[in-house]
């Protein structure tokens, strides 16, 4: 074949694809010969970057620690920080840490030295476990728990029970178990205890164990449970009755700054959250490490000197992809969505960017 006839059958090739009629695909669409450009999809382990980004590496064989337990603690996890970024970016995530030279002054609101002081009562938490029924029955056999005294909350209880707390580096003995029965077993410690006992567990709120961790048996008279989640420093918070609730304006999830204490170790905690609603009764609920540090004792007086409201404003993050996928169903695009660039772009091209 000669240059000429090549040149010829490429310009028959070409006129035949450009003439080719445009077919209707299964979505009712024209459809052209060239495909659709696509993205690379993203990595399957949606939370990971990409190995070949090396970000993924382990930097351990670079910077060994001695205790590798522990190291965790002190350098936030790849996968956690691309996650925590993603969530940001879509307005999911909670609002980025604060740093000392630019203070969140948007969301804090500070109370105006006029308004009347909101003023709680502390309420120190030692260790205690919430134990299932089941987990109940195993380590006490089937008698009810015993009530020792009742606790301010309504219906909740110190038993007489305890158990002990067995961890890799040392035990816990006599840790309160407290009343009724929960769904899930749940043991909070205090950080100083979680040193004690050889295990770093999260700094949570009571009740969301996503993160929580286990390594730890519970010892009782009648059995032994080997903990596989359920260990948590529980996070500081303020339990607010609905009454209080409604009289100074704060609601479940609202985060606070309290000022605690009085003289040279007095301090303001930030991020105390405010968990409000039937059966809470108006509390400060510290853990003794933070009490000890504050040197606050239950009964004492706090005050909450500034709030913020829960959660920031949910808007949808939208790719290229989805808006192929939004045009595609006949959908519009949310008006308070986040876009990307290209997707911007795809969105004008397909004339669906009504902004
Ligand atoms: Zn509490």
């Amino acid at each position: 074949m000669t240059d000429a006839e090549l040149d010829r059958l490429a310009e028959i090739i070409a006129r035949a694809l450009l003439e080719r009629p445009a077919v209707a695909d299964a979505t009712g669409r024209a459809a052209t010969w060239l495909p659709t450009p696509v993205r690379p999809a993203p990595p399957a382990r949606g939370a990971e970057p990409p190995s070949w980004s090396g970000a993924a590496q382990d930097l351990g064989d670079v910077a060994p620690s001695r205790d590798r337990d522990w190291s965790p603690r002190f350098r936030a996890a790849t996968a956690d920080l691309t996650r925590a970024t993603r969530a940001a970016a879509a307005g999911k995530g909670p609002p980025a840490e604060r740093s000392a030279r630019a203070p969140e002054r948007r969301l804090t609101r500070q109370r105006p030295a006029t308004a009347p002081s909101i003023d709680v009562r502390v309420g120190v938490s030692n260790r205690h476990v919430h134990l299932s029924e089941a987990d109940a029955r195993t380590l006490f056999g089937s008698a009810p728990l015993g009530v020792s005294r009742s606790l301010t909350q309504p219906g909740q209880f110190a038993a007489t029970e305890t158990v002990a707390v067995r961890g890799p580096k040392g035990t816990l003995e006599s840790v309160r178990v407290v009343g009724p029965a929960r769904t899930e077993t749940q043991l909070e410690i205090a950080l100083s205890d979680a040193a004690a006992l050889g295990v770093a567990p999260p700094v949570a709120a009571s009740g969301s164990l996503g993160d929580s961790i286990g390594g730890v048996a519970l010892v009782g008279p009648a059995g032994r449970i080997e903990l596989r989640r359920g260990v948590i420093v529980a996070a500081r918070h303020l339990h607010l009755s609905p009454a209080d609730s409604k009289r100074w304006g704060l609601r479940d999830g609202d985060r606070l700054d309290v000022r605690c204490g009085v003289g040279a170790r007095a301090a303001t905690l930030h991020d105390v959250l405010v968990r409000s609603g039937e059966g809470h009764a108006t509390e400060l609920h510290l853990d003794s490490d933070e009490a000890r540090a504050l040197g606050v004792t239950t009964g004492d007086s706090a005050t909450v000197i500034a709030w913020r409201a829960a959660g920031p404003a949910k808007r949808p993050l939208i790719t290229e992809r989805d808006v192929v996928r939004l045009a595609r169903e006949g959908a519009r695009i949310p008006a308070n969505a986040i876009l990307t660039p290209s997707a911007r772009d795809r969105a004008s091209a397909l004339g669906i960017l009504d902004r």
